[in-house]
């Protein structure tokens, strides 16, 4: 049974929010619950869980989930999408997701009916089956099953997530709003050798180890590497190392270092505290 003080309609609490209240806090049981499937969160030190599940609480009072596709929304479903959302910004805070409010859930991947005009200007129409999508200055789509799947590389929250992160100073690029401290021309030059790089090994043949769907454009590009930042940071720093060192000026955050020395996971602590 959902936890009933813990609504997913977000009003009321974006209402008790805006007149100053604290969010309400999540439920111990619904964060362990969402925890224990994202196993990519196990590495994070106790500091580090306790404020990410503060800044999900702040998150849920702030965004809107819907709904689509005959999905039931729960709890459960709500957490586990905002605990993948706020990892990537635990250190840069809620303010780099501050231009958007709507997330919308199907429970599997979805269709979206797209139209191009090609050189003569005939339209062709088509159906494109997704995953996940980020609407500039809207929503966010996930399908539910795909979210399921977090871990070893794919991760379609991040993903979407690191889009609109991209879009916070304009269209996606794979340049994202940068803080002080990072200058864009560095991280463009960066981005752009390792994505050159990246779109020649694919275009090769190469069976490689992030997905091959990154060399699609450089916003691809920064989105996937962000999951790989987050869920499998060893082959992210073997392979681009000085990007890597980047993701982690940028982010604010080290996931190898987090795994250890040697990339494996240290045992999980618990999730949050008593
Ligand atoms: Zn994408």
């Amino acid at each position: 049974m959902r936890d009933a003080v813990y609504s997913y309609r977000a009003m009321k609490r974006l209402l008790t929010w805006l007149s100053g209240e604290p969010p309400p806090p999540i439920p111990d049981s619904l964060w362990q619950r969402a925890a224990a499937g994202l196993p990519f969160l196990a590495a994070l030190d106790d500091d580090e869980n306790r404020r990410l599940k503060q800044l999900a609480e702040v998150f849920l009072a702030e965004k809107e989930f819907t709904a689509a596709g005959g999905l039931e929304l729960t709890d459960d479903i709500c957490v586990a999408i905002a605990a993948q959302g706020c990892l990537p910004i635990l250190n840069l805070g809620l303010a780099a997701y501050g231009d958007w409010v709507g997330i919308i859930v199907y429970p599997d991947e979805f269709v979206v009916p797209r139209q191009i005009y090609d050189e003569d200007g005939v339209v062709h129409q088509f159906d494109d089956i997704l995953s996940g999508e980020t609407w500039a200055g809207g929503p966010l789509l996930i399908s539910w099953q795909d979210a399921q799947l977090a871990g070893a590389g794919y991760n379609v929250v991040i993903h979407e997530f690191a889009h609109k992160l991209d879009m916070l100073n304009g269209e996606a690029d794979g340049v994202p709003a940068l803080h002080s401290g990072l200058a864009a021309a560095e991280w463009e030059a960066a981005l752009l050798a390792a994505y050159d790089d990246f779109r020649q090994r694919v275009d090769d043949g190469e069976n490689t180890a992030i997905d091959p769907y990154a060399s699609e454009n450089p916003a691809e590009f920064f989105a996937v590497l962000s999951e790989c930042f987050f869920d499998l940071p060893a082959v992210f720093a073997a392979e681009y190392p000085a990007l890597y060192a980047l993701f982690c000026r940028y982010y604010r955050q080290e996931p190898l270092a987090r795994q250890g020395a040697n990339g494996i996971r240290r045992p999980a602590t618990p999730a949050i505290g008593p």
